[in-house]
């Protein structure tokens, strides 16, 4: 499902974090957004959630204007940085918490685990507690928990920064995996350039509040568009 951000600006106070941002992220792609702390990355993506308002602007998801809409009724769901699991749940119980509060019938929520967990390859798992779980454990269930309700857009932001190096790198792919087995149009938060290089179908470099280049990992490797963009990601021009 397309997603587009159409001449947002986002003001806290007088902070102006987002300045006239245009950005279409199309069906079925893997975009990143990156730049550094402070760029107003997850202000960006916390407004397709719903979590925050733009100041002016509107901002589209599948071609209809949500910026009225409620959060719960938008076709998206959301994976932070901080993924807190609920302890004293079991690991079933975790991925199915968004369908059991939307009343889905137990057998139904039983099956739509199983399907994720296997594609999360955590089939094994669901009868745990968090705290018996790997690093990279809990952030596979803290996937599923986001993806089991099958939005249309998956929202990531910084979702591995909190994962050891060796870790990360393996569930860059992970991720990238479940993109593609599942087609979902996906907006991914980093400050880590690798990170970005590898991932992304396109990346949207932001910086000051301005989007500075949407291309290709390619492309703003060899053209970047300016020296911000050079500089940032370490490419030669
Ligand atoms: P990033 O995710 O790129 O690090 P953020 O979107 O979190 O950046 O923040 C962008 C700017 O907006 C920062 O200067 C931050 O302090 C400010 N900001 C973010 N959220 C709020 C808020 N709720 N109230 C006031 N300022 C905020
Ligand atoms: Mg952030």
């Amino acid at each position: 499902m397309q997603v587009r951000y159409e001449n947002i600006n986002k003001k806290f106070g007088n902070v102006h974090v987002l300045k006239n941002l245009h950005l279409t992220v199309n069906d079925g792609e893997f975009l990143v957004l990156l730049g550094p702390s402070g760029c107003g990355k997850s202000t960006a993506l916390r407004m397709l959630a719903g979590l925050e308002n733009p100041t002016s602007g509107e901002i589209y998801i599948g071609g209809q204007p949500v910026t009225d809409m409620d959060p719960k009724d938008r076709d998206i769901s959301m994976v932070f940085q901080s993924y807190a699991l609920y302890p004293h749940m079991s690991v079933f119980e975790n991925i199915t918490y968004p369908l059991k509060i939307r009343k889905v019938p137990k057998a139904e929520r039983k099956k739509k685990a199983d399907d994720i967990a296997e594609i999360l390859e955590i089939g094994d798992l669901l009868k745990r507690k968090p705290k018996e779980l790997s690093g990279g454990q809990r952030q596979r269930v803290a996937l599923g928990r986001s993806l089991i309700r099958q939005p249309n857009v998956f929202l990531m932001d910084e979702p591995l920064s909190n994962l050891d190096a060796k870790l990360r790198v393996h569930m860059r792919g992970e991720i990238k995996r479940l993109h593609s087995e599942l087609g979902i149009t996906s907006v991914y938060v980093t400050h880590d350039q690798t990170e970005a290089m590898t991932m992304a179908d396109r990346i949207a470099i932001m910086e000051g509040g301005h989007l500075q280049q949407l291309a290709s990992p390619d492309e703003i490797y060899h053209q970047p568009a300016n020296r911000y963009v050079g500089g940032f990601i370490g490419s030669p021009a």
